[in-house]
């Protein structure tokens, strides 16, 4: 499996309860480098648009207004195979459902409030890192 990048976001309810520093930890135990990292604030508007694809689920409204509600931090981790592998430290959506030891199971407070974010695919992962960085934030 080759070298891969993807994008992760922790999210506001993360933020808020001071675990940026473990969660980061989570990635690099797993094997997975931060090469690029900040905290920002976003928009309802520019969470709106990271989130399009969402805009039909019943949720889309309440996940806009959670993701402006607080800072964020953006990151891009690089790693063998690191999209799948931030999948799976990530944990499942829900985290009645995610296995012990991720981070979901570990710290998210509901199914909308999950700690952090990962893309779920190649393409995906380009078009979020392309979203929040540029090329010269990136250093692998
Ligand atoms: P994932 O983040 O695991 O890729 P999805 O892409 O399906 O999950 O959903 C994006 C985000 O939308 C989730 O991480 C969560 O914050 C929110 N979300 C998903 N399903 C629900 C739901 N049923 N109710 C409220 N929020 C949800
Ligand atoms: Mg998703």
């Amino acid at each position: 499996m080759a070298v891969q990048r993807t994008f992760s976001i922790i999210k506001p309810d993360a933020t808020k309860r001071n675990l940026t520093g473990a969660i980061a930890a989570k990635f690099e135990e797993a094997g997975l480098r931060i090469i690029a990292s900040k905290r920002i604030h976003l928009t309802k508007a520019q969470a709106g648009v990271f989130y399009a694809v969402h805009k039909e689920r019943p949720f889309y409204d309440e996940l806009c207004e959670f993701m402006a509600s607080e800072p964020i931090v953006v990151q891009v981790l690089e790693g063998e195979d690191a999209i799948a592998k931030n999948r799976e430290v990530m944990g499942a959506t829900n985290p009645a459902e995610a296995a012990e030891g991720t981070i979901r199971k570990e710290f998210a407070l509901s199914i909308g409030e999950n700690s952090v974010h990962g893309s779920d695919g190649e393409d995906t992962a380009k078009e979020e890192i392309a979203y929040f960085f540029s090329g010269l934030e990136l250093v692998g």
